[in-house]
């Protein structure tokens, strides 16, 4: 598979500046988060992505090619201690896993601010009372990364199941 190095560079420079925004975020609730490593509660089967996303992961993980899930449910690149081998080119949408949440709901007659967090954080942190800073806001990479993919998917804003990159 031949892959365009620029959306590499832009993909790999967006993945950067997103785990420094996650960074900032975490540093507030890393004492109060009971999910981390070896954690699975997120990672279930039928997530999808954008396929830039897709062709960033299969490029970096060529090793991976027709391998065999250990596990039969969840996300198939759990291994045996529930660790993720794609980690460091994991997508968007795991990590963000665990924060707490906010985005605008703006489907009714004014918009708003709509908040969550995993249930395995909720006993501890207090996503309804935390100043914004403290609080992930779903939007701004969202639509970095949806530009990416009108970019280099020529304007098809094309998803990929997860579970499908290393079959065949
Ligand atoms: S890619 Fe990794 S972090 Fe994402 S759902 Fe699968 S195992 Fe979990």
């Amino acid at each position: 598979m031949v892959i365009d190095q620029n959306l590499l560079n832009e993909l790999s420079d967006f993945y950067k500046e997103l785990d420094k925004a996650i960074n900032r975020i975490e540093k507030y609730h890393k004492d109060n988060m009971n999910c981390g490593k070896g954690c699975k509660d997120c990672c279930i089967d039928g997530i999808t992505v954008f396929e830039v996303e897709a062709k960033y992961i299969k490029h970096h993980n060529p090793t991976l090619r027709n391998f065999k899930p250990v596990n039969k449910k969840g996300c198939p690149y759990l291994d045996e201690k529930n660790e993720c081998i794609i980690y460091e080119t994991r997508p968007y949408i795991c990590r963000t896993q665990g924060l707490p949440l906010r985005w605008i709901d703006d489907s009714g007659n004014e918009a708003v601010e709509m908040r969550d967090i995993c249930p395995l954080n909720e006993k501890q942190i207090n996503v309804e009372s935390l100043p914004q800073k403290q609080v992930w806001y779903i939007g701004p990479f969202e639509s970095k990364l949806a530009s990416l993919q009108f970019k280099y998917g020529k304007g098809k804003m094309k998803r990929v199941e997860l579970k499908t990159l290393f079959k065949g």
